[in-house]
């Protein structure tokens, strides 16, 4: 069966995973501008490399509002058969639909086996909808 809002539930998961991978850049830039950092010639402390700096916040910028729109999105996400929402079953782990092809956990975490597969199960009722 298919779900009734699909392209919406797409951009939901697709963002998710956008944040997840926007955080993990962010920190691996900020851990990067602080071993790139220069010695300060007034305090004589190390300070990070201030380009590489902007753009981990940049990336934490794009981390935060990724999430958001994703806790938004699943918001407006009910079950077309039971019309329980999807953001109370996205946020706890595990989650309830997983992928019939073999995957290790890290790629699942940076591309959810829903945005692979396109299919969507809802934890509470266990009906099982395509995305479009
Ligand atoms: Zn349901």
């Amino acid at each position: 069966m298919a779900y009734s809002r699909s392209s919406l539930f797409l951009a939901c998961v697709g963002s998710l995973a956008a944040g997840r991978i926007a955080l993990a850049a962010a920190v691996g830039v900020f851990l990067a501008s602080l071993l790139l950092g220069h010695r300060s010639y007034t305090t004589g402390h190390m300070e990070p490399s201030l380009p590489l700096f902007v753009a981990s916040v940049v990336l934490g910028f794009i981390w935060f509002s990724a999430i958001g729109f994703y806790l938004l999105s699943a918001l407006l996400l009910p079950c077309d058969s039971c019309r329980r929402r999807y953001v109370w079953c996205g946020l706890v782990p595990p989650r309830q639909y997983s992928s019939s092809t073999p995957r290790n956990q890290l790629a699942r975490f940076f591309r959810p086996d829903e945005l692979v597969d396109r299919r969507y199960k809802c934890p509470h009722c266990h009906g099982e909808f395509t995305l479009g």
